[in-house]
């Protein structure tokens, strides 16, 4: 068990700077998820704890100890790729045993940690087959089982679920986070797919442009982004997001003129606002509903039935679009005119920069 301390991290390739002084203590036990866009430097930062990308600048330990220049295999760590990298022309026990036998763990050690994990990820029938013989979730459990059966203090995981299709994701995502629970063990996970990591994380790092945006726990990155970038990247339907200008001021109330929506009132805290200050005022669609006595009107767009829900895409008088969530009773036609209601409570704000102010009241 190990925790892993990253302090100032930095990489380059040669002139072009992929991650920018990275500072980030990830607890031992804790399952710690990076989320961004693809590009954004996940796997490189995963590759530099894995000892597989030398580390520019800065200083990562873990357990405490400085690793910067250790190899991998002193590091104590194993990684589990999207690609499942096994070898073809071994059985899933070779494959398994294949490190243990590297560093001559005794034959029984060997059979008691292959039999255990076998057990734990319910691969003890596939055991003598070759990858060509498995589909593609069994490969992936294969290729768990080979880090599992490592004992490593730490697990670093690139976007697993990447290559299975939408059912094997939910089930397999289902299986790592049962292993988190049985091994205890500190977990790194890489995945551009928000949900995947509002799912599995104790706590997320968002990244964009080699930059940590936020960390934080799934709940707290949803309910206080600390800006546009996170507020829109976290959440499933986008959070809608419209240019606003406050315009009257008091000491529980802003009143804000917001594109084509017109006037909103929100309460406020502090004094974090000024009359006059242009701001981007964002609502997630969850927090928008059909209301024929609504303040606000929209024409319908699109509507998806999602079962439990309807997603509707709308767009203001102006043209701009618009997400919102309604009850599946909701009856909205393409083109109709619908009226609407929004949750004043639930309002984010954020401003030039796109940094969050915190105006709003809990
Ligand atoms: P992600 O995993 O988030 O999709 P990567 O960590 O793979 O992103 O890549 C981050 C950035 O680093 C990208 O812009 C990529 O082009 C660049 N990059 C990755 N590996 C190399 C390399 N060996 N040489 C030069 N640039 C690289
Ligand atoms: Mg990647």
């Amino acid at each position: 068990m190990a925790n892993v301390k990253l302090e100032g991290i930095s990489k380059s390739y040669s002139v072009v700077e992929v991650l920018k002084d990275i500072d980030l203590d990830i607890a031992d036990g804790e399952f710690c998820v990076f989320v961004g866009p693809s590009g954004c430097g996940k796997s490189t930062l995963l590759r530099m704890i894995a000892g597989l990308e030398d580390i520019t600048s800065g200083t990562l330990s873990i357990g405490g100890r400085k690793v910067n220049d250790l190899s991998p295999k002193e590091r104590g760590i194993a990684m589990v790729f999207q690609s499942y990298a096994l070898y073809p022309h071994r059985t899933v026990r070779g494959n398994m045993e294949f490190g243990l036998k590297l560093s001559r763990l005794p034959r029984a050690e060997i059979d008691k940690r292959v039999a255990r994990a076998a057990k734990m990820l319910q691969i003890e029938h596939l055991l003598d087959r070759r990858p060509s013989q498995l589909s593609g979730g069994q490969r992936q459990r294969a290729a768990i089982g080979r880090a599992v059966v490592r004992d490593p203090s730490v697990f670093l995981f690139d976007e697993p679920l990447s290559n299975l299709d939408a059912a094997l994701r939910v089930s397999t995502r289902r299986e790592i986070a049962d292993l988190h629970r049985e091994l205890g063990a500190t977990m790194i996970y890489v995945t551009h797919d928000q949900v995947e990591a509002m799912t599995l994380a104790d706590r997320i790092v968002v990244l964009n442009d080699g930059v940590i945006q936020q960390v934080g726990s799934p709940m707290a990155l949803y309910e206080t982004p600390a800006n546009l970038f996170v507020a829109q990247f976290i959440g499933s339907a986008r959070m809608n997001i419209f240019d606003a200008t406050v315009t009257a001021l008091s000491d529980q109330t802003a009143v804000l003129a917001v594109a084509e929506l017109g006037e909103v009132s929100i309460p406020v805290r502090g004094r974090t606002l000024a009359k006059g200050d242009a701001v981007k005022f964002g609502i997630r669609p969850e927090h928008l509903s059909p209301a024929s006595d609504g303040p606000h009107n929209a024409q319908v767009r699109a509507v998806e039935h999602l079962g439990d829900q309807v997603l509707v895409e709308a767009a203001l008088a102006d043209g701009t679009a618009l997400l919102l969530k309604a009850p599946p009773s909701a009856q909205l036609g393409h083109g109709e005119a619908m009226r609407f209601a929004l949750d004043a409570q639930a309002v984010h704000l954020f401003d030039a920069d796109g940094r969050a102010i915190a105006p709003v009241a809990p």
